[in-house]
Formats: C-alpha cells, sequence, structure tokens
C-alpha cells in the first residue's frame, strides 16, 4: 500500500471548474440538442436537479473529508469476505458514463462486506471508476483538501434486498466503498491490470466484453489494515438517490499515468474525457473515521 502523495486543491482547478461552465454555455445548439437526448452529462452538472430532483437533496456525494470535522468511533472492522473467492465469469462494460465490472459467482460465493459502520452484510454489486481531464484531479471525494486522479466504487447492497436495483428505494440501501488512486512512478502496476488491459474491447459507449474472471482481491489493499471515513450520502450519478453508506479509505492505491490515459481514451456519450462530479454541501452531516 503507498502512503498518500498528497496534491492540493489548487486554483487551476478552481479555474478549471470555471472554464467548464463557459464552455458548457457556449455549447451551439445543435449539440446542446443532442446532449439533452442522453439523461445526464458532465459538462452541466448543476443541472442534473432539473430532470433528477433529489440531486439537489441535502445529503448529496461526493464531499470533501476533512480531518477537522471527523468524529472518532471505535467499531467493529471492516471485514471483507469471499474476495478470494474466484468468479466463473466477468465482463467490462461501458455504459455511456463510466467502465463497470461485473461477475457472476458459485451460490453462497459471492463476495460481501460486513462491520465497521454497516448493521448487516452489504453483497458485491459491481465496480466502476471516476476519473478527470488530466492527472492532477479526477476522484470525486478529496481528503484532507487533497485531491487525486481516480477513484474506484465498490458498489454493494444490503443482503436482504437482494439486488441494487431493489436497494435503491431503501436509506440503507447500498454500501459503496470509494477507493482514492495516487499516481506512482513505477511503470509497472498490477492493481488494476485485470481492469484496465480490458478497456480497449469497451472503447465505445454500449458495449460489453467478457473478460477472464479474476478474484477481486488481486485489485489489492482490501485486506492491510484499513482507516477509512465513514458518512451518509448519495449515489454520485442522477438520480441520485441518498442511500448510500460512503466508506472512503485514507490510504490511496496505485495507478499509473498510463492507466489513467487509457480510461481518459474511453470514449463516453457525453464525449468529455472525465466524469467526476463536483463536490457537494456537508449540511450538517458527521464523518466518522474507523481506524481498525
Ligand atoms: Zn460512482
Amino acid at each position: 500500500m503507498l502512503i498518500i502523495h498528497f496534491k492540493r486543491i489548487t486554483s487551476e482547478w478552481i479555474l478549471l471548474l470555471f472554464i467548464q461552465a463557459v464552455l458548457s454555455a457556449e455549447i451551439p445548439s445543435s449539440v446542446k440538442s443532442q446532449s439533452m437526448v442522453s439523461p445526464y452529462n458532465y459538462e452541466n452538472v448543476s443541472a442534473w436537479g432539473n430532470l433528477f430532483p433529489t440531486c439537489m437533496g441535502q445529503q448529496q456525494s461526493p464531499i470533501a473529508l476533512n480531518k477537522d470535522t471527523i468524529f472518532y468511533t471505535e467499531r467493529t472492522p471492516l471485514r471483507w469476505i469471499g474476495y478470494d473467492n474466484q468468479p466463473t465469469e466477468m465482463t467490462l462494460g461501458n455504459n455511456g458514463h463510466t467502465v463497470k465490472l461485473i461477475g457472476k459467482w458459485k451460490n453462497g460465493n459471492v463476495p460481501y462486506i460486513s462491520g465497521g459502520p454497516l448493521l448487516d452484510d452489504y453483497v458485491f454489486g459491481q465496480i466502476h471508476f471516476h476519473w478527470g481531464p488530466n492527472d492532477t484531479y479526477g476522484a470525486e471525494h478529496t481528503m484532507h483538501g487533497f485531491t487525486f486522479p481516480l477513484e474506484m466504487h465498490m458498489v454493494h447492497y444490503k443482503r436482504p434486498y437482494g439486488s441494487i436495483g431493489n436497494a435503491l428505494k431503501h436509506v440503507d440501501g447500498l454500501a459503496v466503498v470509494g477507493i482514492l488512486f495516487t499516481i506512482t512512478n513505477q511503470t509497472v502496476v498490477t492493481t488494476l491490470d485485470p481492469v484496465t488491459d480490458y478497456l480497449t474491447y469497451v472503447s465505445k459507449p454500449h458495449t460489453v466484453s467478457n473478460i477472464a474472471p479474476f478474484r477481486l482481491s488481486i485489485l489489492g489493499g482490501i485486506y492491510s489494515p484499513m482507516a477509512f471515513m465513514s458518512y451518509s450520502g448519495s449515489l454520485t450519478t442522477p438520480p441520485c438517490n441518498e442511500v448510500v453508506i460512503w466508506i472512503v479509505p485514507i490510504y490511496a492505491w496505485p495507478a499509473t499515468s498510463k492507466q489513467l490515459s487509457q480510461l481518459r481514451s474511453l470514449q463516453l456519450q457525453t464525449h468529455t474525457r472525465y466524469n467526476n462530479r463536483p463536490l457537494q454541501p456537508l449540511n450538517g452531516r458527521h464523518v466518522y473515521f474507523y481506524k481498525t
């Protein structure tokens, strides 16, 4: 595991947001009408609430995670169960907004998490990624004011709800582990290779490819002693359901600049090279710090 290599939120970042806002205001009308056909895009995130009112709710994600505003807590450790189980099938898909990994396991072998802030088992559903236009930022959450280039969302649903779709109707429906990545100088890193090796097969929106099934523990880091932040929030994409128990480890995992550029080379529905939602207000919510 790598110690986080912090990068400060810079005025460039704020400038970039401003430029994005200006650009989106100047899109020719023909392009605008095309983008309105798609349910949402990242060029005009402030408009999400027009079609999806929950996106203007009071418990939205992502947020800035800061040590100044956290509550320390001593609960049971977060436990990862079945992440060494070999899946029978795995597919990678480009849904036009991100690249998504799903798997199939024999009955009873589906990985799940438990403990920490969770009051029940949360079963693995899918993994997807959020990235930015360059290696400076792209992760959705920030940590102590630092930005990261990539965030991996490991989406789990509460076991009694049976599926992600059904869990979206319940305030405690989902537990999403948001792994932050930092760029490593090493030229060979295997953590994300089982995913990035296949990105060229799903370069176009709405394409799906079978990939060689691999144990999720290969992604690395999940069994290490884990300190993390947790809070109640939402999906970071429309319809922004406020049903997510967020778990964000404070240590970043390594990725290479090449892997980031492979992700950016994916064609998304809205032709952007990024898919990260800006920070949302905390609105008085508590953020808890767990160290196990
Ligand atoms: Zn996500």
